[in-house]
């Protein structure tokens, strides 16, 4: 895949999902700066793993859901590339109740961490990338966003509203060179998934067409696609990788 761009930051890429697109991303020539919240280890592990695979990378400490601090981390890393051309809003969160059993603050703190994270990048992005009239951006959505989930009415409100808002700001920024995607996987092997009982996972697996959950890699591919120039007339567009189980 070809990408103009040289450097792509990828938020909560510690681990999981984000960790996996950092490393793809890289292999495909890109600079990743790998965000994490707390895991300062698990970040440099992931970057002397992509380093040791000869690829390039750097760590960058920021709580995105903190408009300050987010705003901080892509001000470091314009001024030490001298752009930002692609940004990955992958940070999220669970909080899973019952909707009798769910306080103002447990549905709240889910849309700060997933959507408004998320616009403040996708906001910073449109900003920077503004100048050299060229970017690319995709949000980690989810299924859930699409189809909903009992327990999950909060991280349902917060991915269906990132869907919305993927298109707005698509729809907004086009006439500046710079498409907004998002990407809606269906459930990975994560510790996000990880959480679930087994017997819970089996039902899931029954309903996947294709029986059984998905990696993480497969989302990054996706994700690579969705950044790259082989996507250049691809805007708005939210892209399902959930093995069949909502089309
Ligand atoms: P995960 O394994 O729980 O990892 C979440 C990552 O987000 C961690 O690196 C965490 O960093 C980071 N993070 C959380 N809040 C943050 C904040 N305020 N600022 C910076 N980083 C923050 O989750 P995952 O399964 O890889 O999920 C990644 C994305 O995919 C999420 O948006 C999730 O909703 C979406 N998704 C996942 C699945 C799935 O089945 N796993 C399905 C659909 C969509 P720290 O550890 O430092 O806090």
């Amino acid at each position: 895949m070809k990408f103009s761009g040289t450097n792509v930051l990828i938020t909560g890429a510690s681990r999981g999902i984000g960790a996996q697109i950092a490393k793809i991303l890289a292999s495909y020539g890109l600079k990743v700066w790998i965000n994490y919240r707390s895991g300062a280890d698990e970040a440099l592990k992931v970057k002397e793993e992509i380093e040791a695979a000869g690829g390039k990378a750097a760590v960058i400490q920021a709580d995105v859901t903190k408009e300050e601090e987010f705003v901080a981390a892509v001000k470091v890393i314009v001024e030490s590339d001298g752009e930002l051309a692609y940004l990955v809003n992958n940070a999220g969160i669970t909080k899973d109740k019952l909707a009798l059993r769910m306080s103002v603050d447990d549905f709240t703190d889910v849309i700060t961490a997933n959507l408004t994270s998320a616009f403040i990048g996708c906001k910073e992005a449109l900003k920077t990338m503004s100048k050299k009239k060229f970017g690319s951006v995709v949000n980690i959505s989810s299924i859930v966003g699409e189809m909903g989930n009992p327990g999950q009415t909060n991280y349902s409100a917060s991915k269906g509203g990132l869907n919305a808002m993927t298109k707005s700001f698509a729809k907004e920024a086009a006439s500046r060179g710079i498409r907004y995607n998002a990407v809606t996987p269906g459930f990975i092997q994560t510790d996000m998934t990880h959480e679930l009982k087994e017997e819970v996972k089996a039902e899931y697996e029954k309903n996947i067409p294709l029986k059984r959950f998905g990696n993480p890699s497969e989302v990054a591919e996706a994700v690579a696609f969705l950044l790259s120039d082989s996507s250049s007339y691809i805007t708005g567009e939210v892209l399902k990788v959930n093995g069949g189980l909502y089309v």
